[in-house]
């Protein structure tokens, strides 16, 4: 097991939530011998006594299940990222216990050595997925934990020396961490989403900018030059004296740490020193907001010493993860992709731009948040030539479609479905060889799923079904 602070008593500590974060905590302080006076997991007001609670209650875990009250003196507590905190449960908490952390904060404090940190609003996942693979590329071992689906603490017994935690960190986890300290920390974008868990844009952005707080000067902080938020994080690393790899897709930030596309390549400069990468072409992954991605992944691997041709390898050989621009089948010349992960707005408008203009049939709907759809229908009016609108947003977004298509005079046609399954058939009544059967959907999923992935699922299925029947209709 690679070297930790554990040697540190932690006392008396509290967990709150029972979803896979709490029982992974709970199982790792309950393995704790000696450092740990008693473990408290506080299962929040929907948790009832069930198989598992009486399993930790057999590890030496006091279970106290059915409530938000917190009652007790402790000398931590973690939280689960589903607890916002703003929230009675957390407040509860924060009342009894000398701290409050979140789980990534307890990751890290207990294997501090080693971490890259990756946040942002789009795109966490992926560039999480492919730094991870450029860095074993280059002979590292190294893993993706944190949002990815790997609870960060749950590996820290199995880490080799020497070995990267590369860690998804997405706003909750963040708005909690205080001394989180990662060798190379990555924000990609801050667009709204996720606004009301934090009570509103700016405390979002601040808890993103998180990842940032404890860098220091052999450090790096990797930042997309793409969008306000960012540019003003930039400003306050500037400030900090950090060195900063800018990163921006369409020019040179001209800085001494830069990450940019020129002449169809990939470009990454640290310190002066300029490598040029793989073509764009040869990416698997597409869109903008990808060659963005490949872009901070590229400068993570060779800030930590991955060899350029090992990084040019591993970019070529990374594929679209499933749910996100993934390529699932064609028939009759019509190609269809499933980017069910695209839940806001933003990045249905990033992936409309990995295809040609006029060519994309967009199913857009489910749950609606309430988004503002300004900005959306401008890039669906400009690069889509069918929008298919359902769910519970459906009609809402059909309506701001119509109003940017009649004062842009775009061709769009715009079309209303129940469901998505209604959404796909029109969709399909209406491609011609050379279109694309797009499912970037700039809303959640429950009015209808469980989840986004149940939702890509259908899409696929649906898919099949065409191209095993040789048709579209
Ligand atoms: P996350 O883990 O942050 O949700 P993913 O890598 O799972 O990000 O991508 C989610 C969706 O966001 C994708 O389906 C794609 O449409 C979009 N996306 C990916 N990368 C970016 C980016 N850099 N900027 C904007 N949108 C992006």
């Amino acid at each position: 097991m690679q070297d930790s602070n554990s040697s540190a008593r932690l006392g008396d500590v509290a967990v709150l939530g029972i979803g896979h974060t709490g029982e992974a905590v709970c199982r790792y302080l309950a393995g704790l011998d000696g450092r740990v006076s008693s473990v408290t997991l506080f299962g929040g007001a929907a948790s009832r006594e069930a198989a598992l609670t009486r399993e930790l209650c057999g590890l030496g875990v006091r279970c106290v299940v059915g409530t938000e009250e917190v009652e007790g003196s402790f000398d931590l507590a973690i939280a689960s990222p589903g607890i916002p905190t703003s929230s009675a449960f957390f407040r509860a908490a924060a009342a009894c216990a000398a701290e409050v952390i979140g789980e990534p904060e307890f990751a890290w404090r207990e294997s501090p050595k080693d971490w890259v940190g990756i946040t942002g609003t789009n795109g966490k996942t992926t560039t999480t997925a492919l730094a991870t693979a450029l860095l074993r590329e280059g002979g590292l071992a190294a893993e993706a934990v944190g949002n990815i689906g790997t609870i960060i603490t749950s590996r820290i017994a199995h880490r080799e020396p020497g070995s990267w935690f590369v860690a998804e960190l997405s706003s909750f986890q963040l708005a909690t961490t205080r001394l989180l300290h990662p060798r190379v920390a990555c924000l990609l974008n801050v667009t709204p989403d996720h606004v009301e868990w934090h009570g509103g844009m700016e405390a979002y952005a601040r808890a993103k900018e998180n990842v940032f707080a404890r860098l220091g000067a052999g450090d790096l902080a990797v930042v997309s030059d793409g969008d306000g938020w960012c540019r003003a994080a930039i400003g306050r690393l500037d400030a900090r004296g950090l060195r900063v790899c800018r990163v921006d897709v369409r020019r040179d930030p001209g800085t001494p740490c830069a990450a940019f596309v020129r002449d169809g390549r990939l470009v990454v400069r640290l310190d002066g020193a300029e490598r040029t990468l793989a073509p764009v072409a040869d990416l698997l992954i597409k869109g903008e907001h990808n060659e963005e991605n490949a872009l901070v992944a590229s400068a993570v691997a060779l800030e930590l010493g991955v060899a350029e041709e090992d990084v040019c390898r591993g970019l070529r050989a990374f594929s679209p993860l499933e749910h996100r621009i993934e390529p699932c089948g064609e028939v009759a010349g019509v190609r269809f992709v499933n980017d069910s992960k695209a839940t806001n707005t933003d990045s249905v408008e990033k992936a409309l731009t990995a295809f040609r203009p006029g060519s994309v049939a967009v199913l857009l709907g489910g749950y609606d948040k309430g988004t503002d759809l300004a900005s959306l229908a401008r890039a669906v009016a400009a690069r889509c030539r069918v929008a298919v609108c359902f769910g519970a947003a459906g009609e809402r977004i059909a309506r701001a479609l119509e109003d940017e298509a009649s004062s842009s005079g775009s061709a769009l046609e715009v079309v209303r479905a129940p469901h998505m399954r209604e959404a796909f058939s029109a969709a399909c009544g209406r491609a011609r060889a050379g279109d694309v059967v797009l499912l970037s959907p700039a809303c959640s999923s429950f009015d209808e799923f469980h989840n986004m992935e149940e939702r890509g699922e259908l899409f696929k299925r649906l898919a099949a079904e065409r191209v095993a029947a040789g048709g579209l209709r």
